[in-house]
């Protein structure tokens, strides 16, 4: 390559100002963490997380009002800031607003969880367009909307921290049941994530979770549990406390330098 003594604007940039102590750089102290679906299944055990690591957790839902006693459960147990806050993710004004009311009583928002989503597993030509529409604007609109106005914040803030639950269905066409429209609407997920990385370079970071088989409403029932059995390298569901770990990770500093990456968690389902 011929050196032309040009370099990229603000080249090079300074390392971050976090602790070389990797346990020190997965604590959370003093950093906001929302997460919608944040009442139920893999939300709440991230929320939990970073509580446990002493982060503030807003926790959104929509229909599970045992998010007020979770947050307080939270706030008790690890001595934290915690709220439960009702918005339906597929209504951009509810979105819009209640973002803006996390901002007010928090003060700010380091990261947001956008992890709110729902099947309707079904062949295509089994499913009303209802159903359809209905899968897309929770997880597709959803996440989109979120996004938008979240992003917002994270630019007037100059940082921020988006982390987006898709699916391994973005990846493969899962055998036995036929859900193409769920798998596309984590697919489009996962690659709005990774677009937005690069879009928002300047002040957040952005990376994709994408999970197998886990242990929750979603995931429950004998199919899943057969397949995560007769699929999975490690022959079995997860367990969500299994995925605390990943999301904390990406939540924290000890991920600074990861952005625009799509994580696989599935216990090898993907694998063969
Ligand atoms: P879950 O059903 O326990 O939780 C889903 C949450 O999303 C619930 O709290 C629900 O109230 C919320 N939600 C649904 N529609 C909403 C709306 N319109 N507005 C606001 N909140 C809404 O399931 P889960 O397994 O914890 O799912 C969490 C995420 O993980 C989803 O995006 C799901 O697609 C993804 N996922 C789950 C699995 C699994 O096996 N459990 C696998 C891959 C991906």
């Amino acid at each position: 390559i011929e050196d032309t003594g040009k370099v990229r604007d603000g080249f090079p940039r300074p390392f971050p100002n976090t602790p070389s102590n990797v346990l020190e750089q997965l604590r959370m102290n003093g950093k906001v963490v929302v997460v919608t679906g944040g009442a139920d299944g893999i939300g709440f055990a991230v929320a939990e997380a970073m509580a446990e690591a002493g982060g503030d957790v807003a926790l959104l839902y929509n229909s599970n009002d045992k998010a007020i006693v979770r947050a307080q459960g939270l706030a008790l147990a690890h001595n934290i800031k915690a709220a439960a806050f009702k918005a339906d993710v597929s209504d951009p004004n509810q979105v819009q607003d209640v973002i803006q009311k996390v901002v007010v009583e928090f003060g700010k928002i380091d990261v947001f969880v956008a992890n709110a989503g729902m099947a309707i597993s079904k062949p295509i030509l089994e499913q009303t367009l209802d159903e359809y529409k209905k899968q897309m604007s929770v997880n597709v609109d959803g996440v989109v909307y979120c996004a938008k106005y979240v992003g917002q914040v994270f630019k007037d803030q100059g940082f921020g921290n988006l982390i987006i639950t898709s699916s391994m269905s973005a990846q493969i066409v899962n055998v036995p049941v036929d859900q193409p429209v769920y798998n596309a609407t984590k697919a489009y997920v996962t690659h709005f994530g990774k677009s937005l990385a690069r879009e928002w370079r300047e002040f957040a970071r952005v990376n994709i979770v994408s999970p197998g088989f886990f242990d929750t409403k979603m995931g429950a029932g004998p199919l899943a549990l057969n397949e995560a059995y007769r699929m999975s390298v490690l022959g079995r569901q997860g367990h969500v406390k299994e995925i605390k770990g990943l999301y904390l990770y990406l939540a924290s500093d000890a991920s600074s330098y990861q952005t625009g990456s799509d994580v696989l968690i599935d216990g090898g389902y993907v694998l063969p």
